[in-house]
């Protein structure tokens, strides 16, 4: 598979460290607040990347974080706890918040079709696995302390900016919360690692450490939760683009400081999804949720589809209009996979075709849109309905739009519906041939029992009044 890689800032060939196997890293949501469908642009990307690296053999090991300490609202350490603004929204303690939004995370992301990873891990839960990396760090002098917090010095590395110099204009991260200097630190680019001396007098989550009490930074719960789970050699790390500085060039900071090695080589990362007034940001108050699509009667596959149409590597402006034409979109596909009949065999030649097809679209730098294509190629492909349902429901391993499944809830819902008027129309006729009975019109009544045992209803007189079933076929 070809795969940009935000290190070297080219498309590359991904190979892992171990032939066979992926150990996949995913930077988790900040649990203060509902996902936006920006947010969750990022999560359904990374879903299909990981669903193509298993449909293509790969045995995949995903792991991601749920940060529910420590990232403050600016990035770059400063600014107020996102979780202790939260709780304070809400009067509730920072753990009520954290689990409420991670409930609602995963039932936003089940909604989506996105695979829960392998491994789910709060950064609450990993306190010991952060102090041992952040002594380590000190130990071997790639950290010190200065009023009370415990930084990580960047003037150590050779080479900070891993991403390229250019990387925050490249990797749009204009949009910022205004940062008020840390005087602690030696170096502009230093990092917290530990905070002992809150910013805050009412930070709630604090545990002891050698540097007293007190809470992790934000990026050392990202390098430690992938140590821990996926060891020395990550292969792949996914974000939104945001993501990419600060903190994933302070992850690789301090995770190839701690190892003495290089740490991830491929860094996968996903353009924001933009409103019509810029970058959607949970901050902002107002903000777009799977809940607020729902209530206006959308479904939530039409937004999967709506970002599966366009690449990954580009930013999506999202607009009701748009998301109208792709669920106009999806319900016609949806109606074309109900009109067919499943009843010859898979024409075995043809599909491999079709499969080779979809397999180079996602090969290529994950291009979803040509991976749909390739759905309505099929639609059109000169095969049986049997092999293209057989192709719809292969390809749907990596796109997860439901295609067979809404196609078969589309098709009971019109069986219904005809067997509904049925019904009127049955108790109609029954109620005509009472009627003729009484008036001893019996070639009405022989002509309408004969209509009825064509429609193959077997009427029963019992004590209770004339009933009627569907006879078996
Ligand atoms: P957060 O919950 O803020 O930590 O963000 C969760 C994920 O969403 C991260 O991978 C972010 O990079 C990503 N993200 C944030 N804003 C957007 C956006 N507007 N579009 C796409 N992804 C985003
Ligand atoms: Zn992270």
């Amino acid at each position: 598979m070809i795969l940009y890689n935000t290190l070297g800032q080219k498309k590359q060939e991904f190979v892992p460290f171990e032939e066979g196997k992926v150990r996949m890293y995913t930077c988790g949501p900040t649990v203060y607040h509902y996902a936006h469908i920006g947010n969750l642009r990022t999560y359904i990307m990374e879903d299909v990347l990981e669903k193509h690296l298993r449909y293509s053999g790969f045995d995949v090991k995903r792991v991601m974080n749920i940060t529910d300490v420590g990232h403050l609202s600016s990035d770059a350490d400063t600014g107020e706890d996102k979780m202790l603004k939260g709780a304070k929204r809400e009067h509730k303690t920072v753990l009520e918040i954290a689990d409420f939004y991670t409930k609602a995370f995963f039932s936003d992301c089940r909604k989506l079709n996105i695979k829960t990873p392998d491994v789910v891990e709060p950064a609450t839960q990993c306190i010991p696995e952060f102090i041992e990396m952040v002594q380590k760090l000190l130990d071997t002098g790639y950290a010190y302390i200065s009023e009370g917090n415990v930084y990580f010095d960047t003037s150590k590395l050779d080479n900070y900016y891993v991403f390229g110099n250019q990387n925050e204009d490249d990797l749009e991260i204009g949009v910022r919360d205004s940062v008020t200097e840390d005087t602690a630190k030696r170096n502009k680019t230093d990092f917290v690692l530990w905070f002992t001396k809150s910013k805050f007098d009412d930070q709630e989550l604090k545990w002891d450490s050698p540097w007293g009490n007190g809470y992790p930074g934000w990026h050392i719960e990202c390098s430690a939760i992938s140590l821990k789970h996926l060891g020395e050699h990550l292969d792949i790390h996914c974000g939104g683009v945001d993501n990419a500085f600060p903190h994933h060039t302070n992850e690789i900071a301090q995770s190839e400081a701690y190892l003495g090695h290089k740490w991830c080589s491929h860094w996968f990362h996903v353009l924001h999804l933009l409103d019509s007034t810029g970058k959607m940001s949970k901050s902002k108050g107002e903000f777009l949720t799977v809940s607020l699509l729902e209530s206006k009667g959308y479904n939530p596959l039409a937004y999967r589809m709506f970002c599966l149409q366009s690449h990954y590597r580009k930013p999506l402006t999202f607009t009701y209009e748009s998301l109208d034409n792709t669920t106009l979109a999806y319900n016609k596909l949806i109606a074309k996979i109900a009109a067919m009949n499943n009843d010859g065999e898979v024409d075995e030649v043809t599909a491999q075709v079709y499969i080779a097809k979809f397999k180079e679209a996602l090969d290529n730098d994950l291009n979803t849109s040509l991976a749909l294509t390739c759905v309505y190629d099929v639609l059109k492909a000169n095969t049986n309905d049997t092999t293209k349902l057989y192709l719809l429901k292969d390809f749907d391993r990596v796109l997860s739009l439901n295609l067979i499944e809404e196609a078969n809830k589309l098709r009971a819902e019109k069986e219904e519906k005809a067997c509904a008027v049925d019904a009127e129309k049955v108790e109609a006729l029954i109620a005509e041939r009472t009627e003729a009975r009484k008036n001893k019109d019996w070639a009405t009544a022989d002509r309408i029992r004969d209509e009825l045992n064509a429609m193959h209803i077997v009427v029963t007189d019992t004590p209770e009044g004339i009933k009627w079933h569907v006879a078996d076929r």
